[in-house]
């Protein structure tokens, strides 16, 4: 195999002085994603100094380190570690012959990353996407620079909680297709506007390659916004959505998952997606469009969709005891802002069960809006049409609802989830990461 980098190619991306020579078949900057063979990039941050984990990660079997000082061990000694991890991901993204595609979005991206990666890798196996949620200003060159030069798809995300952040990740990623998953009131606390936030997800385009193409959703009230964008950057524009060029024909949801006949820009496909919600039917729509623009095979994204699993803390629905029984949990715990809410909660209306439950954590960074955003849940809740309600954190004081629960804490949510639930019930786990209630699903989880 090919390595990932040798010491030589690193120096001269990086322009640092290689210090023995070695070879590495991935990237890191965490020392405990260390397993063996691994760059270790020691990087300075705000609050740890990476150069304190040369050690640890040595033991751990890093090949080779990237850092400011000079160490008695192989290494490629920089002025800057994060420039360089930045030179690193940009040498990578110059050398690969890979189609590019950029995901970005308020909600989805994740799920629809994965998607798409799922669909190419029907293709071949060369396909290469980024891990976790590494979209950020490190996660995106640390994502670039852990692609094989080999690669036929590179699949990278792209996050934002300001504008002009993802103008500059893009820049690095030049992808050959962008897709904008949705657009929706997610870091509002740094925005004047809504409006606001669809500029700042529309800067994706502003790093498309010559002759490239912009994805956008079709529904989204600031789709005009978004199509202004594309035009002035992309070669060409596919919209997806009801009133898109890649449309539903019709659709039948069901409790775990959708069956839908599309038409793909005159082609059409009869596919279901294994994960229910009609945000999934969006999604859906978003990974064929971005399949077709990458010169992928539809039918065989659509074979992908109908396997997909919900993800951890991202829809996946695990079965857990209680009382002699077992319920069904919805493991939403990994986020939540208005729009992730009410998609989450029709899917929980969607199912018939005896009960429906929801243990609802506060939505962070909603800034001014938050209480606002808060009490207008009670429409998706009344809608979804739950048996018992918990609601947990201070921010959800804001929501009045006769019939609700309010605790303060995860663990108060665990004791009520053990009080309340019976054999049968499907309860609804959402809320932003901060409140801990994956802590609350991974807990009930192990009863079984
Ligand atoms: P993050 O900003 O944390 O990286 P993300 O954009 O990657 O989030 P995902 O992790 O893919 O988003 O999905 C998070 C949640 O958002 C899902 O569990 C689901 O509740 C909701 N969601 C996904 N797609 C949509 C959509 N198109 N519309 C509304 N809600 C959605
Ligand atoms: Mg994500």
């Amino acid at each position: 195999m090919t390595p990932l980098w040798t010491s030589d190619a690193i120096a001269a991306a990086t322009g640092g002085t290689a210090h023995g020579a070695f070879t590495v078949d991935n990237v890191a900057f965490d020392s405990r994603e260390i397993i063996g063979g691994e760059l270790f990039i020691a990087m300075r941050g705000d609050t740890t100094n990476g150069h304190r984990f040369i050690d640890s990660a040595l033991q751990r079997g890093a090949a080779g380190i990237l850092c400011e000082t000079a160490i008695d061990a192989p290494h490629v000694r920089v002025t800057d570690s994060f420039a360089a991890l930045e030179a690193l991901g940009r040498a990578a993204r110059a050398r690969t012959g890979a189609t590019i595609i950029g995901v970005t979005g308020s909600v989805g991206k994740t799920g629809v990353k994965e998607a798409i990666r799922l669909s190419l890798l029907q293709n071949t196996p060369a396909v290469h996407a980024s891990v976790k949620s590494y979209n950020n200003h490190s996660g995106v060159p640390l994502s670039l620079a852990r692609m094989p030069a080999d690669s036929r798809f590179g699949v990278f995300e792209m996050g934002m909680n300001h504008a002009g952040e993802i103008a500059a990740l893009t820049r690095q990623v030049r992808p050959h297709v962008a897709l904008i998953t949705w657009v929706a009131p997610v870091h509002i606390e740094f925005f004047d506007s809504e409006a606001g936030i669809a500029h700042a997800k529309a800067e994706i385009f502003e790093g498309l390659e010559p002759g490239g193409t912009a994805i956008i959703p079709a529904d989204n009230p600031h789709i005009a916004i978004l199509r202004a964008a594309a035009q002035t950057h992309a070669a060409r524009t596919i919209s997806f959505g009801a009133t898109g060029d890649v449309r539903p024909l019709s659709v039948a949801m069901t409790a775990d998952g959708t069956d839908i006949t599309a038409d793909i820009m005159g082609e059409t496909l009869a596919f279901r997606v294994g994960m229910a919600g009609a945000h999934w039917v969006n999604n859906a729509l978003a990974v064929l469009a971005t399949v077709k623009a990458a010169g992928g095979d539809i039918a065989a994204a659509g074979l992908a969709l109908a396997d997909l699993n919900g993800l951890p803390g991202r829809g996946a629905r695990l079965s857990v005891a209680v009382r002699g029984g077992h319920a069904t949990l919805l493991d939403e715990s990994y986020n939540a802002n208005p729009a992730s809410m009410a998609a989450s909660l029709a899917v929980l209306g969607s199912i018939a069960a005896p009960r429906r439950l929801a243990i609802l954590g506060q939505m962070g960074e909603l800034g001014e809006g938050s209480a606002a955003y808060h009490a207008g849940l009670a429409a998706p809740i009344a809608a979804a049409k739950v048996d018992a309600l918990a609601l947990v954190g201070p921010a959800m004081e804001a929501l009045k609802l006769p019939n609700a629960t309010h605790l303060a804490t995860a663990a108060d949510a665990l004791a009520w989830a053990r009080e309340t639930l019976r054999p049968g019930d499907v309860c609804l786990v959402k809320g932003s990461n901060a409140v801990g209630l994956g802590t609350l699903v991974k807990t009930l989880g192990e009863n079984d």
